[in-house]
């Protein structure tokens, strides 16, 4: 099983890191040890002093698929969950500026929760789905998919034409604006159309 990850997929979140908007989407991948489940509690990492949240949206591949095209991309995948990505800020910065891969600050022991899995048969629209991330009890991120830069189908035929997609594979479809630091003792709960389906802490 493998993560793939989209960066810079609402262009609010492009803007507010000053990165530009893209013009074809931006990959990386995380280990399957980054996988974090059963909102077991997320240990804070001591190589870095400023872990972010990413609220996300994340597909699983429900079949074996390479050069998929656009139209029947949609076929690929049949739930949606909800999932952290979580970054080393500190440490992604200092890579940009020197050009160097992100791996260090994206694929890290559990930096990538994730819930259970929901049917999209239960969505009416999946380019309509309001998701968010509370803090503390505090409203951090807001986002929806009818702000999706690059379409779920768009991203499974993109990776695909570079990297196998197999089923179980997880792909993580980018965060919207409001990105920030976490703490220890912060307790994060994340909602898909209003239902919890995150609920654990740092520690
Ligand atoms: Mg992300």
């Amino acid at each position: 099983m493998k993560i793939i990850a989209i960066g810079r997929n609402y262009a609010e979140h492009a803007k507010e890191l000053n990165n530009p908007v893209p013009t074809t989407p931006v990959i990386f991948m995380k280990p399957d040890t980054a996988l974090l489940k059963d909102n077991k509690p997320f240990y804070h990492p001591d190589f870095s002093q400023d872990i972010h949240h990413e609220i996300e949206l994340v597909l699983k591949v429900s079949k074996e698929g390479r050069h998929i095209s656009e139209k029947f991309a949609a076929n690929y995948y049949e739930e949606i969950a909800l999932g952290v990505d979580f970054t080393a800020r500190d440490i992604q910065s200092r890579h940009k500026e020197k050009g160097l891969p992100w791996e260090l600050a994206k694929a890290f022991d559990s930096s990538a929760p994730v819930s259970n899995f929901v049917p999209k048969a239960k969505f009416a629209d999946v380019y309509n789905i309001s998701f968010g991330l509370n803090i503390n009890g505090e409203s951090r991120q807001q986002g929806n998919t009818k702000n999706l830069l690059f379409s779920f189908e768009r991203i499974i035929a993109f990776v695909s034409q570079y990297i196998t997609l197999k089923k179980g594979d997880l792909i993580f479809t980018g965060t919207p604006e409001g990105v920030g630091k976490v703490a220890i003792g912060d307790h994060l709960e994340g909602y898909l159309e209003g239902d919890k389906l995150l609920d654990f802490y740092i520690k």
